[in-house]
């Protein structure tokens, strides 16, 4: 028997394993007589196809289309014929895969319009089943791995294709292998000489990386071994184009990048992942802002996983990724872990997928519209490659900015006076306000003026690339006149004085704190200034101030509630309801009581009842009749979950000391969440942690206080 049918006999079911047999023998008999550039016979490559989606995990169908996927294009058998043989769903899959025409190799303009028609087509066909895109990318693979025997002019259409197209294509549906592959082969045949210069160094310090990688292994085994956690790590050089892209866009040698190696931590559960994550950053210094938390917020492509950049003591930086097994599965194999799971852990259906590739429906509704092909990939080439755009100036220079960037931070790439100065813009000859957000292939004409006073305070609510940033501050930093602060604090005193309130009254931490987010202070100073100079209206500041102290007194009235009836007498989950047997008890979202809190229940119209904080502010629309007593039972409490909001410097390795700080308590996190403040300046940072008893949280939220850079720490939804 073919090695290729042992090895589906050991993974599909007999039934499975013989309509892939006769798939196998009916490609090999069509094909038959007929031979591949490098002089094999033809049929080796259907079944390199199909074994690539073997190693993959794909089911039956999508194998037996590999097998096939070449037979109508390139033997006399028909779609009819294998719709007869195969049934509809897998002829409608070939057919898919299947070119259009045959191509005129000496023409490449033809050639690159007949492309652009067959992806379209193979477009169409996805929206129905994504699998023949999966298909397709692994008949690619095989072609790229075999396209030395390809005349020159041909490779380099096709890497050229590979790269823009079938490469982000692998990467938005998560099959990073597959990306990776196509990226390095295509690299090789675009950029020969730059290919094999990498490689070649990166062979010569293989032996040293990984010396390290075992060093960097040893040393965290070390720390995670008596945690008694299960663990597996892997260290594995990041692949070659994805170094060279590095290189090229931050400008460095292969000696300036760092992270060419990523050290992975795989472990059972999402809690064992932060527990490590705390670990790892009390052991090594975290390099700032490079945490990330796709855990909390996943990648469009499902991808999962905590990275953060540490520095060891003998100095070398390197990244760690730390996820479940089934992220690990997901960040390997993408949306294909689909069908290699169907049985087992991944159960979504197709609809719950379409959702995470929503990208595709997009791409699909603008095609509609387009009646020519070369315009769909152009769409298809921006969809899947969103990162960058491309923007123009009006003398047709091409600027390349990142998605999202404003008008404001095309003026201060162009140039720092350019930025301080600028005063309006137009986009396509049309005026727009400088906050705009760019589009790909706009044409961006900044107006200048000598009369400006220079960048405005808000420009930082809008300005998302860091070198904009880093310039509106610096200019700020420095028209901070000591003369200025001083009259700015005048200035508010003295309205402050005509509204009849105390400015020390005012200048409560929270109420700066809600300014300094909103207009991007650093300090007091810095917001006094700005009143001095006029960069701000006092009013606006006094204004918030006073309506934060409003609200906090009409906050701190109590509720009072009457309980004249005598003692509670049933429990349920730690919670005794008065005077009733059966209930159904729920804990408040809003206010999450905890063990030890004064508790109220609230009796729902079938739901129960629901367990609030005596002093939770929804209480007081409440109807007063169905608000019912309620106590904790001290001998049935066990555990609770405790929300938590921190408020914190954006200063990059905040995440580690608070995971530090409550790993230190031997308490564990079940969630943690994170998110920069608009101007980036601060981290809101919403953790959960489980407690045994309420003084936990009170000693939590005093530790974590003592961290200099965290600013409020509060339970979650509390003053909300
Ligand atoms: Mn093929």
């Amino acid at each position: 028997m073919h090695d290729f049918l042992k090895r589906v006999k050991d993974s599909y079911t007999q039934d499975e394993f013989l309509a892939i047999q006769y798939a196998f023998d009916f490609a090999t008999e069509a094909h038959k007589g007929q031979f591949r550039r490098s002089g094999e016979e033809y049929i080796t490559h259907p079944i390199q196809v199909a074994t690539i989606l073997l190693d993959l995990g794909m089911d039956a169908d999508s194998i037996i289309a590999a097998l096939l996927h070449d037979v109508i294009e390139d033997t006399h058998y028909t779609f009819e014929d294998i719709t007869l043989k195969f049934g509809i769903g897998i002829a409608e899959m070939v057919e898919a895969v299947t070119k259009l025409t045959s191509i005129d190799v000496k023409d490449v303009d033809r050639e690159k319009e007949e492309q652009a028609e067959n992806i379209r087509k193979l477009f169409i066909a996805m929206a129905k089943d994504i699998r023949v895109l999966i298909v397709k990318l692994a008949d690619r693979l095989h072609n790229m791995q075999t396209m030395d025997y390809l005349p020159p002019e041909r490779r380099i259409v096709k890497a050229q294709e590979t790269l823009d197209i079938y490469a982000p294509i692998a990467g938005r549906l998560g099959i990073s292998g597959f990306k990776s592959k196509l990226e390095d082969l295509s690299m090789k045949y675009l950029f020969p000489e730059d290919y094999h210069f990498l490689s070649s160094k990166l062979g010569e310090q293989q032996y040293e990386r990984m010396k390290l990688v075992e060093r960097i292994r040893d040393d965290i085994s070390q720390e995670i071994d008596d945690l008694g956690i299960r663990y597996e790590i892997k260290g594995r050089p990041k692949h070659l184009y994805s170094v060279y892209k590095k290189m090229k866009r931050q400008n460095k040698t292969l000696e300036e990048i760092y992270d060419i190696v990523a050290v992975r931590i795989i472990v059972d559960t999402i809690k064992d992942c932060y527990t490590i994550l705390g670990v790892i950053h009390s052991k090594w210094k975290p390099m700032p802002g490079r945490f990330k938390d796709y855990i909390a917020s996943p990648k469009p492509n499902m991808y999962q996983s905590l990275h953060t950049t540490i520095i060891t003591d003998f100095g070398q930086i390197f990244e760690v990724q730390i996820r479940t097994v089934e992220m690990n599965e997901i960040a390997e194999y993408g949306i294909a872990a689909h069908w290699k799971y169907k049985e087992g852990r991944l159960t979504g259906d197709m609809t719950e997928l379409d959702k995470k590739f929503s990208w595709i429906r997009e791409v699909m509704d603008v095609q509609s519209d387009l009646k020519d092909s070369t315009d769909f990939l152009e769409v298809l080439k921006t969809n899947v490659n969103a990162t960058e755009i491309y923007v123009f100036t009006p003398n047709g220079k091409v600027v390349n900015m990142p998605v999202g960037s404003t008008c404001i931070d095309f003026a201060y790439h162009i140039h720092t006076e350019i930025g301080n100065t600028c005063v309006g813009v137009y986009i396509d000859n049309k005026q727009a306000h400088l906050n705009t957000v760019l589009q790909n292939g706009n044409v961006v004409k900044i107006e200048c003026s000598s009369a400006s006073k220079g960048p405005s305070r808000d420009w930082l609510n809008f300005a998302v690339t860091p070198t904009a940033r880093a310039k509106i501050k610096s200019f700020f930093k420095k028209s901070m006149k000591e003369e200025n602060i001083k009259l700015g604090k005048e200035t508010l005193e003295r309205e402050a004085t005509k509204k009849g309130c105390k400015l020390p009254d005012l200048i409560k931490t929270n109420a700066l704190k809600i300014i300094f987010d909103k207009y991007s202070f650093n300090n007091i100073d810095d917001m006094y200034a700005s009143i001095g100079c006029g960069g701000i209206r006092v009013s606006q500041i006094l204004f918030r101030l006073i309506d934060f102290q409003k609200k906090l007194e009409e906050e701190n009235k109590p509720i009072v509630t009457d309980f004249s009836k005598p003692v509670p007498k049933r429990h349920a989950s730690g919670i005794i309801i008065e005077g009733y047997d059966e209930f159904l008890i729920n804990i408040a979202r809003c206010c999450n009581p905890v063990p030890n809190d004064e508790i109220i229940g609230y009796i729902t119209r079938g739901r129960g009842v629901m367990v609030h904080r005596q002093n939770c502010p929804n209480i007081k629309n409440f109807e007063k009749e169905r608000l019912i007593r309620a106590a904790w039972n001290q001998d049935r409490i066990s555990s609770f979950q405790a929300p938590i909001v921190i408020e914190s410097d954006n200063d990059g390795t905040i995440i580690a000391k608070i995971t530090n700080i409550i790993i230190k308590m031997k308490l564990s996190i079940t969630s943690l969440n994170t998110h920069q403040t608009r101007n980036r300046d601060k981290m809101i940072i919403h953790i959960t942690i489980e407690i045994k008893k309420t003084e936990d949280i009170a000693e939590v939220i005093n530790k974590l206080l003592t961290e200099k850079s965290i600013i409020s720490v509060r339970r979650a939804n509390q003053n909300a």
